[in-house]
């Protein structure tokens, strides 16, 4: 209460900023990645951080429905954004994986803002080399299990998760995809996902059978293991989050996308990101205040599990 939220220069949450070689003692990192070098039609996710950031300079520090506040929980710090080569690909994702092992060598958790969602890519590598293959939950309109676009280039935001199948970072029986939904080139992702075990809710099954029913059983299939979250904007229904690359209709709402976050409280997070927020597709900042109050959801449930863990050896 020193000063409003809207002065002083914006990070997120208004948390203190710091380098990470200067990040000792930081248990919940925040952290942008600007790159939307794997978006494979509207692009602008590269700008989505600085937009996450002045939007989430709005928000409070407690969780009214929850009644969580983090930043009595854990330590947080916006420790800046990735770097990142806007003119190569895949040097953008080795920069992006060096710095968040810079990162998490220091035992900090990560919440990442995208972004397009070829970033949890590198995000992955680094978790699964400290925790092993993880469980995941996956919430977009997309599986994100394609395996190449125009014949040869494997790495696109609709391919990270086939390419972490692939290098072992995730046990494809814990990983939970839910609101997916909209047109397909030809269905290839959705039946390699199947196959693999991955566990994909459609839109009309959420909405059929209720988000409760949806994450008690989410919640069975990743278990007690390491769980990454990774949120999608374009999940939500592009009337309440049209600023994304790649829109599908009928999609999940805010207050639902809301309850299902809360509903992942007690598993063993180990990291979250929030992708696709897409500035220049936005309409008066909307996308970007949704995606920075689902963001503090994420932080109030990884806070809530790096709490729990204090003391225990890792
Ligand atoms: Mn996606
Ligand atoms: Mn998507």
């Amino acid at each position: 209460m020193d000063r409003p939220r809207f002065a002083g220069i914006a990070t997120f949450m208004r948390l203190p900023h710091r380098v990470p070689e200067a990040a000792d003692g930081v248990e919940v990192a925040l952290v942008g990645v600007p790159f939307d070098l794997g978006t494979t039609n509207r692009p602008g996710a590269r700008f989505g951080p600085r937009a996450l950031r002045e939007a989430a300079s709005m928000l409070r520090r407690l969780n009214q429905a929850t009644g969580v506040d983090p930043f009595a929980l854990v330590r947080a710090a916006d420790l800046g954004d990735a770097p990142v080569n806007p003119a190569d690909l895949m040097d953008s994702l080795a920069r992006i994986e060096r710095f968040f092992e810079l990162v998490t060598a220091r035992g900090a958790v990560p919440l990442a803002a995208g972004g397009d969602h070829l970033i949890s890519l590198p995000i992955l590598r680094v978790l699964a080399r400290r925790h092993g293959p993880l469980g995941m939950v996956h919430f977009d309109a997309h599986t994100d299990f394609y395996d190449r676009y125009f014949g040869h280039s494997r790495y696109t935001h609709g391919t990270p998760f086939r390419r972490a199948l692939e290098e072992g970072l995730l046990a494809p029986r814990r990983v939970v995809q839910i609101g997916i939904r909209g047109t397909l080139y030809d269905g290839e992702d959705v039946a390699f996902a199947r196959a693999a075990g991955v566990r994909i809710v459609a839109i009309e099954e959420l909405v059929d059978r209720g988000h409760a029913a949806v994450m008690a059983e989410a919640r069975e299939l990743v278990g007690t293991g390491p769980v990454y979250v990774s949120f999608d904007i374009d999940a939500l229904d592009p009337s309440q989050a049209p600023g994304t690359g790649t829109p599908e209709i009928g999609g999940i709402d805010v207050h639902t996308a809301q309850r299902m976050i809360r509903a992942l409280d007690g598993l063993r997070l180990v990291g979250a990101d929030l992708v696709e927020v897409s500035p220049p597709y936005d309409v008066g900042g909307l996308t970007a205040w949704t995606g920075a109050n689902l963001m503090f959801e994420l932080l109030c449930v990884l806070a809530r599990a790096v709490a729990a863990r204090r003391g225990e050896s890792s």
